[in-house]
């Protein structure tokens, strides 16, 4: 099998092409290295199987060239992280919309199937517990930057509804939760590896606002094995499926238990959302995945628990610190 991965040297795109590669796939990544880089795919970077292009996916003929040598594509290049979308709005709608269409656009060209990974995001501050697929989208004004995200994300999902029902692509969606682990950068947001840099490096843990905001982190190892089965089952093509973890966590908990996992001697700190990202910032009060749709379509069934992710970010972490001191 012959697949691309876009975005495949982020943080998840790279844990999906070791995976793919391990499986015998030969794998092409596009990638612009804008927020991931070659270092994530390090431990793969001598594999035969892997062909890395440097390129936008809003970039037609690259994209082209990408898709027309394989059988099938995983779309996960998308500008992430809330401050990155605060400073560069434009770039995160283009990249997620245009870019989408584009890869879409070149998969059915070229007749072959494609997931396109989403985001809890589209739910917006629809805080019920247990969100499912269906449920709606509670934004707020499309002139506040923070909302971009969210609306390019949904954007890019009715484009693949699209592309479904007017052209009959083979298409599958998955809306993914606080996915976490190694490699996800802190620049942006992202708030398990800014914690555990903080606690690692003596910094104080910055909880924003009162830290009462839930959210479920997921494991990425859970994550990229559910996408791939999603992709491979017939039954699952023109659906969208939730990805999250199980484990609710208020903010101000998860400081504490970086804290304590870590050893660290850091203080944690409050910062308002106003200190931390500007005037008129809303946070989601809490957001919580139903995800019996992946468990009964493939058995999804995170295994890894928040101690778990804590502990694989914090190894990396150390190894990225002896590194740089080396
Ligand atoms: N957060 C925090 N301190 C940080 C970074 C984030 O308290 O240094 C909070 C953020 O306001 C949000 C939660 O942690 O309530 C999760 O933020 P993240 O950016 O990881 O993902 P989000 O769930 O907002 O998409």
């Amino acid at each position: 099998m012959r697949t691309l991965v876009t975005g495949g040297a982020g943080f998840i795109g790279s844990h999906l092409t070791e995976h793919l590669l391990s499986a015998g796939d030969e794998i092409v990544v596009l990638d612009d290295l804008s927020i991931g880089g070659e270092a994530n795919l390090a431990a793969v970077s001598d594999h035969p199987g892997l062909r890395v292009v440097v390129g936008s996916v809003c970039d037609r003929d690259v994209v082209d060239r990408c898709v027309r040598d394989v059988d099938r594509v995983f779309h996960a290049a998308a500008s992430v992280g809330v401050l990155r979308i605060l400073e560069k709005p434009l770039q995160g709608l283009r990249t997620n919309m245009r870019g989408t269409e584009v890869v879409l656009d070149a998969a059915l060209r070229h007749d072959v199937p494609i997931l396109v990974t989403s985001t809890s995001e589209v739910y917006g501050k629809n805080s019920k517990v247990g969100l499912c697929e269906d449920d709606d989208r509670i934004l707020g004004s499309p002139l506040k930057s923070r909302w971009s995200y969210a609306e390019a994300k949904a954007v890019a999902e009715s484009l693949t509804k699209g592309y479904v029902t007017e052209h009959g692509l083979t298409a599958v969606i998955v809306r993914l939760f606080n996915t976490v682990g190694p490699r996800q950068t802190g620049q942006y947001g992202m708030v398990v590896p800014r914690f555990v840099g903080q606690a690692l490096s003596g910094q104080p843990l910055t909880v924003y606002g009162g830290g009462e905001q839930i959210r479920c982190f997921c494991h990425v190892l859970d994550v990229v094995p559910a996408m791939v089965a999603l992709l491979e089952d017939e039954r699952a093509h023109g659906d969208v499926f939730n990805l999250g973890g199980t484990e609710q966590v208020s903010i101000a908990d998860l400081a504490e238990r970086v804290v304590a996992a870590t050893g660290s001697t850091s203080e944690i700190v409050h910062l308002s959302y106003e200190q931390a990202y500007g005037e008129g910032f809303e946070d989601m009060r809490r957001r919580v995945p139903d995800s019996t749709k992946a468990l009964e379509r493939v058995g999804f069934r995170p295994r890894r628990s928040l101690d778990d992710v804590i502990a694989d970010v914090a190894d990396h972490w150390k190894s990225r610190l002896e590194v740089e001191h080396a």
